[in-house]
């Protein structure tokens, strides 16, 4: 079943447009990876179903409504939920308080069931509960943005660039963190350049080149593409 469709998304900005008609389908408890170079359009595209960027035309449908003008903080709380590149935790507050305001709108008893799954899921972060989220490493502060996120009860996340800027350790632990997730049923659109990590997550994936779609289809297709091996896998 079809949880999250976006039909002819044009978006930019101030005049330079940058998507020139995309259009996405996921499906629930799917995983999808959009790839491509700097400046594909893939951040656009994200903030356009988050409702962080308007649209110029198109619409996105969400859980079967047109979302398309809802406010972003709207969507977020309602379950369609952003992580953003760079990760963004409150550096000031502790790990416990950071999870307790990815679930702010919820209730206590919802909030306490919630943060005990996140910390089921998240090892590090239940024993780090108490310590500030800005001594976190990147990759610690990278789980507990996507923590974070789970605090909604979200129907679909999504993942600006989570492996950005992290060591190959981190990585690899944020990539099996989403892989666990997926297991769990969860509906993801995940946005890497790191074509590698992002095959292992997803099971579907978009090739955007210049704000257009150039290629779709399953991972294992994507992974034997020529311009997919060529530009994002490192070989020629
Ligand atoms: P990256 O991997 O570098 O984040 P991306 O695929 O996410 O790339 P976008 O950030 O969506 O690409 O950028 C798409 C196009 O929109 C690019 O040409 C970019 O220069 C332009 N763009 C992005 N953000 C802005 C902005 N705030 N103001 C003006 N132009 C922007």
């Amino acid at each position: 079943m079809t949880v999250l469709e976006v039909q002819g998304l044009v978006a930019g900005y101030d005049r330079i447009e940058a998507l020139h008609g995309v259009d996405l389908t996921v499906a629930r408890g799917e995983a999808v990876t959009l790839i491509g170079s700097n400046g594909a359009g893939k951040t656009t595209l994200l903030k356009s179903v988050a409702g962080l960027i308007r649209p110029w035309r198109g619409t996105v449908t969400w859980e079967g409504r047109d979302v398309t003008s809802r406010a972003a903080e709207r969507r977020s709380r309602d379950g369609l939920v952003l992580v953003p590149e760079g990760r963004r935790v409150f550096a000031g507050l502790s790990v416990a308080d950071n999870l307790r305001l990815g679930g702010y709108h919820r209730s206590r008893a919802e909030r306490a069931e919630t943060s005990a799954e996140v910390y089921d899921l998240f090892p590090k972060l239940s024993e780090r509960r108490h310590q500030q989220a800005g001594t976190l490493s990147g990759g610690e502060q990278q789980l507990l943005a996507i923590g974070r996120a789970l605090m909604a009860r979200p129907s679909v996340v999504l993942l600006d660039e989570p492996s950005l800027g992290l060591a190959p350790k981190a990585v690899a632990e944020v990539t099996e963190v989403l892989c666990e997730l997926v297991r769990r049923g969860s509906t993801l659109v995940l946005v890497e350049q790191n074509a590698h990590a992002a095959f292992k997550v997803a099971q579907r994936g978009y090739l955007l080149d210049r704000g257009r779609v150039v290629l779709s289809g399953p991972v294992d297709e994507l992974r034997t593409d020529a311009r997919v091996r060529a530009a994002y896998l490192g070989e020629t």
